[in-house]
């Protein structure tokens, strides 16, 4: 099993990987810069989700 593909969180999320390993999905997630427009979930990179767009502070 490896996660060293370019997985979306959004993919990541329905195989509930926040709670198979959560560490992981933190990862994904923190420090959260952007957000899917898609799905509403937060990620730390852009490409993680499947339509991004950058959270302004
Ligand atoms: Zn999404």
């Amino acid at each position: 099993m490896s996660d060293s593909d370019t997985k979306t969180l959004c993919a990541h999320v329905e195989e509930k990987l926040h709670t198979k390993d959560p560490q992981a999905y933190i990862a994904l997630i923190h420090p959260a810069s952007h957000y899917c427009q898609g799905c509403g979930r937060s990620a730390a990179k852009a490409e993680h989700v499947c339509r991004p767009q950058k959270l302004s502070e």
